[in-house]
């Protein structure tokens, strides 16, 4: 079988699927599409049920609320849950990410700046550097810092302590985290991807709120391409609008949004041209796998967290890759739907799906 690199054909910066988050997906710095209470905030009712109990409990107790780790895939709400935590404990949120926190200094500005009871969002939490992630431990736990200034003789040690604050940390990737961190917060909580039924929900509600006319139809339509993501469900309500005003009346129909995802290339379960050449690439180069992470990331021109934290979850969830010991493995069931015969022996799908 013949070799191909797919890296030039791959379009990943303009990708329409993409979870990760976008300028266009905010409006002058503010996104207006996201939910400010529980009440708006549609699914993941295990974890919301949770939290409220939480946050009640630590209202009636007039302590502060547990440090929360929330995990999952892009764009699946773990910040907007965050900025929601704070709201209805009534306290403000500082948002930063574990990369932008370089030097330990960087981190005791932020905790030193805090009042009391507030909320620390620090999103992709997993890439904090170890020297700040040593002080972070000793400010999660008793609220206080030690300081060290000056060298040799001149060194001093301050003991500062803290406002006792919420920290909220976001990751994709759980597995990462060092378990000293881990340990350290009182809440863990997964988020799932959402279901269609759910994605139409948070589609028509973003409809309402951008003056877009949708029916049922076009709404579970859009769900139902939006790889079980908000912010992909929320991108391809603003594209079908653009197909509507033009092609129609401007309502968003069952057939508009067929005919604009179509055209946008996305075909009926959300997979886009990159998602089929990343299928195509493993069938054709490896024989539907297994196929290491770093060889197919290198086939595809892509890095290895972006296909394990954007492409895998969806194509996971939906049966088309298994992952084995051995590697990726491509199903019969994405055989199926890419119009390939499948040369994967069925003994060898039960053994990766085991
Ligand atoms: P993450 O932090 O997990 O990457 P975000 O919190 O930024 O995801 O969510 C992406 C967008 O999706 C938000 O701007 C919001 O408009 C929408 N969204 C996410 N979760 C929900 C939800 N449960 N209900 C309604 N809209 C949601």
């Amino acid at each position: 079988m013949s070799q191909f690199n797919y890296s030039e054909e791959f379009d990943f910066e303009n990708r329409i699927v993409d979870t990760q988050e976008t300028p266009e997906d905010v409006f002058d710095g503010d996104n207006p599409l996201r939910p400010k209470s529980f009440d708006d905030y549609v699914g993941q009712d295990k974890v919301k049920e949770n939290l409220k109990i939480f946050i009640e409990a630590a209202k009636k107790r007039g302590e502060v609320l547990d440090h929360v780790l929330l995990y999952g895939p892009p764009g699946l709400g773990k910040t907007t849950l965050s900025a929601i935590i704070a709201n209805e404990l009534g306290v403000n949120i500082r948002i930063t990410s574990g990369p932008a926190i370089e030097k330990p200094g960087d981190l005791a500005s932020l905790l030193t700046n805090l009042n009391q009871g507030d909320v620390l969002f620090i999103d992709e939490i997993h890439r904090l550097n170890r020297s700040v992630e040593e002080i972070l431990y000793p400010s999660m736990e008793d609220f206080a810092i030690d300081i060290i200034t000056g060298k040799g003789q001149m060194a001093a040690s301050y003991h500062l302590p803290l406002p006792k604050f919420t920290l909220v940390g976001a990751t994709t990737r759980a597995g990462q985290l060092s378990a000293p961190l881990r340990d350290r917060f009182g809440v863990i909580s997964r988020l799932e991807l959402y279901s269609h039924e759910e994605l139409a929900k948070i589609v028509t509600r973003s409809a309402g709120i951008l003056g877009i006319e949708i029916d049922e139809k076009g709404a579970l339509e859009l769900a139902s391409r939006s790889r079980g993501t908000p912010r992909i469900a929320n991108r391809l309500l603003k594209r079908a609008r653009d197909f509507a005003q033009v092609m129609s009346d401007g309502i968003i129909t069952g057939e508009v949004a067929k005919i604009a995802l179509d055209r946008l290339e996305i075909d009926s379960l959300g997979l886009d041209q990159n998602d089929r050449r990343m299928l195509l690439a493993m069938i054709n180069n490896y024989g539907g796998g297994p196929v290491g992470l770093e060889t197919l990331a290198a086939a595809i021109g892509e890095e290895a967290v972006t296909i394990e934290d954007v492409y895998e979850p969806y194509l996971m969830q939906i049966g088309f890759l298994n992952r084995t010991p051995r590697g990726r493995c491509v199903t019969t069931l994405a055989y199926e739907h890419l119009g390939i015969k499948s040369t994967v022996n069925s003994q060898q799908t039960l053994f990766e799906i085991n």
